[in-house]
């Protein structure tokens, strides 16, 4: 059970005021907030272990060095992955996202060799496979949804043939909330011998995710999702697949040897890690992870989901309101519209009661384009967040319409 009093305790944020009312954080898809382990953290990192890891002889850069790859191991649990090799380093699930296409492309790829998306993705899982469309020639196939915004699986089948290359599939829509079958996904095509990318930047704060059970061949998230920083995030993939892969960014860290003849490169994961690595963010995502694990992820589930099923109750008292993704299989989003009130009406009425709610594509306009809307409202809840909140978010929406 989630002891919430003690948890809201731990986001210090959670207690200020914006327009001097209690502040209502409904925007956790798009960033959670911060423990104050994260914090501390960072703070101990700076002020007691800072200096550059792997090349240093002396005792700082060692124990840095040893406090980063441990994060790496704490990150290879948590995920359930087989070796700490097989967890890369990155800036977020932007950057792992375009770090595969590109070098998956160049490794395997041939003009109008295809891809597969679907509808529901965010743009960081569209753009990239798009920039390789000019690079590589490779094309995008996309996976339709229904009007629940589910996949449609059988379309998906489909779609795959001998020139299908790659499948890079969200696991959890950030617009919608729909938690998708990935499972019956990687099924599919791996009995087609197509391996399968998961963007997992909306399901591991939520939901336990072992790559292993899964068996996807790359895995990708953003610690800033994570309760933890910005700016550091994950790439999973199984060992032989990286291996297979040429380097994405070259510089310091990732090669074995540089000449001007030759330039060979360094084993994984650091193949991938070119430049000065981010030991601070590294080892603050690991106190984020140590926290989540601390609550266990099967109370969050658990927690999270009686927020959204009292939330989607709630909401649906509203005169005119309708809600967009309405899977029976949902993490806790809610994305709405109330009749022809505009969303950036609503988010900024909103706003000035102390509720932070996103409003617009949430970077997926082909979903809204789907959806026949230019955009949403979308509360995203944490643990952190109370019923009291939610009926106070409801109470806001009614204000709001009778100002229209
Ligand atoms: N994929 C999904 C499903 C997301 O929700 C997000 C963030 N909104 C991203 C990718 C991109 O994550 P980041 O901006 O942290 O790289």
């Amino acid at each position: 059970m989630i002891d919430i009093n003690k948890v809201r305790d731990d986001f210090p944020i959670l207690f200020r005021k914006v327009y001097n009312k209690p502040l209502i954080y409904f925007d956790n898809a798009a960033t959670t907030q911060k423990p104050k382990c994260v914090v501390d953290k960072i703070e101990e990192m700076y002020y007691t272990l800072n200096a550059n890891i792997h090349r240093g002889v002396h005792y700082l850069s060692q124990q840095a060095t040893d406090e980063h790859e441990a994060a790496r191991v704490t990150i290879q649990k948590f995920i359930g992955a087989k070796s700490s090799n097989e967890i890369v380093f990155t800036r977020g699930t932007t950057e792992s996202i375009n770090l595969i296409a590109s070098t998956y492309c160049r490794a395997f790829c041939q003009p109008d060799d295809e891809i597969i998306v679907s509808t529901m993705e965010h743009h960081s899982n569209i753009v990239p496979w798009q920039l390789q469309e000019e690079i590589t020639g490779v094309k995008l196939r996309v996976i339709p949804i229904n009007d629940k915004g589910e996949l449609i699986i059988e379309e998906f089948e489909k779609l795959i043939n001998p020139r299908t290359k790659l499948v890079s599939i969200t696991h959890i829509s950030n617009a919608l909330g729909t938690i998708n079958d990935i499972e019956e996904i990687i099924k599919i095509a791996h009995k087609n011998d197509v391996p399968v990318l998961i963007d997992a930047a909306q399901s591991v704060q939520h939901l336990p995710v072992d790559v292993q059970k899964l068996d996807c061949d790359f895995l990708v998230f953003s610690a800033h999702k994570v309760y933890g920083p910005t700016g550091i995030g994950i790439l999973y993939g199984k060992e032989e697949w990286l291996n297979k892969l040429p380097p994405y960014h070259g510089g310091g860290e990732m090669i074995a040897n540089v000449s001007f003849e030759k330039t060979t490169f360094n084993d994984l994961p650091y193949k991938f890690e070119a430049g000065t690595p981010d030991f601070v963010g590294s080892t603050a995502m690991a106190a984020a992870i140590d926290y989540i694990t601390d609550i266990g992820l099967d109370n969050i589930v658990k927690y999270e989901h009686e927020l959204l099923e009292y939330a989607t109750e709630q909401l649906l008292k509203i005169d005119g309101l309708t809600i967009y993704g309405t899977s029976a299989n949902k993490s806790s989003v809610v994305s709405f519209l109330v009749k022809d009130i505009h969303h950036y009406d609503m988010g900024m009425l909103l706003d000035k009661m102390g509720i932070a709610v996103r409003t617009g594509h949430h970077c997926a306009q082909p979903l809204m384009n789907r959806m026949n809307v230019d955009g949403t409202v979308r509360a995203s809840f944490s643990f952190y967040n109370t019923k009291e909140e939610i009926d106070q978010l409801i109470t806001g929406i009614n204000r709001v319409v009778t100002m229209f």
